[in-house]
Order: structure tokens, then sequence, then C-alpha cells
């Protein structure tokens, strides 16, 4: 039986979609105003394994991810300026080119993480009536009131509020910052809709002037719209349980008086050598970062399921390292197992199975799951185990199937990362028809002591005589 924790009840409880069939899932998307960094990618391979999870239990999906291309407030609170727009001044780009550039990137970086894309992606600014006509609902129930620079959600008509991080409003009150925002009646109140001056860049007609949305309206009125007013899954980081998703509660049920979200579910943060990620630290990484340092990304998809997801998982070169030099050793070895035509008992792969199964389905212990892996691969050789790996892949999304290109890649030696950096450049160079980067790079290379060759597998690197 598959068990997930809900940050709602603080438990693991017993996991089945409401019509049996079909999961309806949302997951808080990114905000395109800027490369992901490896904490972010964390949470989208939290995703990932609850998505492969439930087609792992026979279910079908519905997920929507939404791209948050307006709206994002520098601050969670409803103060500073639209990270959208910001980004498009410091660049000179439009606010259209910034979302477009960025959202090719993650896709690009979902794609190198075998992430799975969520059937439907919802673009903020292509949903803006529904927004307008969500926060008009909310308006015309007495739900809202209206300051000089927006529409803001009034807390005190929702009693339930805080009641996913249990925060209590007096708690909220007494920490709150000194509030910038006298005419707002709560400072834990929130911006529906923003009144934009002249000079904002983005911005529509609405009921109240020109404006645009807040940002947490823009998950209310996608979620409702593709999956009705009660769904199964919501995911997204632990930063927004106490903000963002407490808002989305509130205003999708409001109205309703209906639970919303069946299951909370929640991927605590990465951090970095111990400490926050940030760009004034230098340390917020992207995948490219880690591809140009002689890092395959499925290295540090590897490294992030080494860690449960309810656990925060520190960042270090170190670690990455040893990620990479344990998946290396576990592709050569399922080379070797899908040589060999030995077969295994059939009641000790039915254990694994079993085992594999069970890790899974309590609340995606895939640490646990890996650790059958690596305990099937100790087998002697067989064909069975790498068919076994197989079928394991369905949560991990190694490419354990391709164990044996993998193999001939790196072959008997260890190839230093530099070299292995040199290689993947090489190899992009060929297939963008550069051959004589490639030829440059080979001979580079060459001069490094080490020689690479194409085989039909991928290249393989020795070392030179
Ligand atoms: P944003 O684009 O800032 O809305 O963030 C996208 C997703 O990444 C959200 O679900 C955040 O919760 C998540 N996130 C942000 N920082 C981290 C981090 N350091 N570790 C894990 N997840 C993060
Ligand atoms: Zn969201």
């Amino acid at each position: 039986m598959l068990r997930f924790y809900n940050t709602l009840s603080g438990k693991k409880e017993d996991f089945v979609p409401m019509d049996g069939k079909t999961v309806r899932m949302y997951s808080c998307g990114p905000t395109v105003y800027n490369y992901a960094h490896i904490g972010n990618l964390r949470t989208y391979v939290f995703m990932d394994l609850i998505r492969r999870t439930l087609r792992f239990e026979g279910y079908k999906l519905k997920g929507v991810m939404n791209i948050t291309d307006v709206g994002h407030l520098m601050a969670d609170s409803d103060d500073g300026e639209d990270k959208m727009a910001v980004a498009a001044r410091e660049q000179q780009l439009s606010p259209w080119e910034i979302a477009e550039k960025y959202a090719k990137v993650f896709f690009e970086d979902l794609k190198k993480l075998n992430i799975g894309t969520p059937e439907i992606i919802a673009k903020a600014t292509e949903h803006i009536p529904e927004m307008i006509a969500y926060v008009k609902a909310l308006e015309d129930a007495g739900f809202s009131y209206e300051t000089s620079d927006g529409i803001y959600f009034d807390i005190a008509r929702f009693p339930r509020y805080g009641c996913l991080s249990g925060a209590n409003l007096d708690d909220q009150l007494a920490g709150a910052r000194v509030e910038v925002n006298s005419e707002k009646r709560h400072p834990a109140d929130f911006a529906l809709w923003k009144k934009a001056d002249p000079r904002h860049i983005m911005q529509w007609d609405s009921p109240w002037g020109r404006g645009y949305p807040g940002w947490h309206i823009e998950c209310s009125a996608m979620s409702r719209k593709y999956l009705g007013e009660c769904f199964d899954i919501h995911s997204g980081g632990v930063d927004h349980i106490p903000i963002h998703h407490e808002n989305e509660i509130a205003q999708n049920e409001a109205i309703t008086g209906k639970q919303s979200v069946r299951f909370w579910m929640h991927g605590e943060f990465m951090l970095v050598d111990g400490g926050k990620m940030s760009k004034s630290l230098g340390n917020t990484y992207t995948i490219a970062d880690l591809e140009q340092k002689g890092y395959a990304p499925l290295d540090f998809r590897f490294f992030c399921l080494n860690t449960h997801y309810r656990k925060k998982l520190n960042f270090t070169f170190e670690g990455l390292s040893a990620a990479k030099t344990s998946r290396t050793r576990l592709m050569s070895q399922l080379g070797e197992h899908r040589l060999s035509s030995a077969s295994i008992d059939s009641g000790k792969l039915e254990n694994f199975r079993q085992a594999f199964r069970s890790a899974v389905e309590d609340d995606m212990n895939v640490p646990l799951a890996l650790g059958v892996l690596f305990t099937a691969i100790k087998e002697p050789k067989s064909k069975d185990i790498y068919e076994l790996a197989k079928e394991f892949d369905c949560i991990f999304g190694l490419d354990l199937d391709k164990a044996e290109a993998e193999q001939a890649k790196t072959g008997e030696i260890d190839v230093p990362e530099q070299i292995t950096a040199l290689c993947e450049e090489r190899k992009a160079a060929k297939k963008a028809k550069n051959y004589a980067l490639a030829d440059e790079l080979r001979a580079k290379i060459a001069a490094m002591g080490y020689s690479v060759i194409d085989t039909p597998q991928g290249y393989k690197v020795t070392k030179s005589e």
C-alpha cells in the first residue's frame, strides 16, 4: 500500500487517488527570471519521484506545473519589485524574452535530469482572465478589500489560516517586520491584484484599473482551471509552506469551504557547504556549472536520490564526486551482469522486487530502494540482475539500460574529471558538426596523455603509451 507523508496532517497516510485511477497533481513551477539552481532542481527531482511512484503503482497522471512569468515580487510579501521586471531591466530584454530564455533552459535541465514534464504546463501570463475572475469572485464574496496599491485578501475572514504550517496569527503578527504597507488590515494579508504605475512593463486591464496579479493567485486560478476544486496532490519546496501554500489554501477554500488539496507534499531544502545558497556567496550552481566541472547531470540526480526527500541535503563537490564514482561503478557492474548469460534463482529476484516495492511505497524511501539495487548487483553475474535494475529504473531514472555504453565510455581506467569534461565538450562539438573544435579538443586530450576513440556505444578513453 502506497503511503505518503502529508504536511497537512503531519503524518504518513495511505494514498489512493480520489477517482481510484488518475492522480490530479499540481506542482509549483519556476519563476523564470534566472537559471534554475541545483536547489530548485532537487525540488523537481522530488516532483519527478512522486510522478514515477504513482505510475509504478499503476495510476494515470494529470499533472500541472505553472511557469511564473509575472507577479513574483522580490520578497514573498507584497513589496519590492516584480522579479521578471528587474531581470528584464538588468539584461535589457523584455520580460517576455526573459521568460522565454530561462524557461527554455529550465526544460533542457529537466530533460538532462530525466525529470518528466507534467502533462500541462501553464504560463501565468496566459491565464490573466482566469486570475481576474478568481479575484472578482473573492471580492464579491467579501474576502478582500481594496487599498491604494491593490486588492488584498482579508485573512481575518478565513479563520483556518495557518492550518498547513500550524502558524498562529498572533505569533505572525508579533514576528512581522515593521509594516511598510500601513493600509493592510493584517500584516499577513496578501495581494491578490496589484495596481501598476504607468512605468511598470507588465500590466493588464482589470475591474480595478491597470495592474498585474499577485503571485499566489496564479497557482489557485490555474489549479482550479485544470484540476477542479479538489485534487489529490500539491507539491513544492518546504519554503512555500508558511506563506505561498497557506495563501493558496485561503484562496482555494474561502468560498467553497471545502478542502482543496488532499495531500500537500514538500521537498526539503538543499544546502551548499552546510549553508544557504545565495548569489552573493557565489554558490548557486546550475547544471551547466556542474557539467563544466566534468559531472554528468545524472551524477547530480544520483546524488539527490541518496537522501530521502524529507531530509536536508548538503551539497559539496566531494559528495558529488563520491556520487559520480559510485554511479560509474554501478554502471560498469551492471554492464557485466548484462553480458552474462547465467540466470538467478527466481525466489531471490522476487525478494529483491518486494524489498524495492516496500521501500518505494513507504513515502518514497528511495535511498533504501537504491540499497536493494546495490545488494542485488553483488549477486553472481547474471543478466537477470541487469533486467531487474532496468525494472527499478522506472523510479530511479538513471538510464540503467545504458549500462554497457557507460562502461565502454569509461573503460577500465580511472579517467580524470578534466579529461571527461574535455571529452564531453568534444562530443557536443561533434554533435554541433563543429569538427574543427572537436579535433582541437582531441589534440588537447592527447597532449594531456589520453586518447579518445569513438565506438558505436559512445567514446572510449584510453591512456596514451
Ligand atoms: P522559485 O523559482 O524560487 O519559485 O523556486 C522553485 C522551486 O524551488 C520551489 O518549489 C522552491 O521551493 C524550490 N527551492 C528553492 N530553493 C531551494 C533549495 N535551496 N533547495 C530545494 N528547493 C528549493
Ligand atoms: Zn505555487
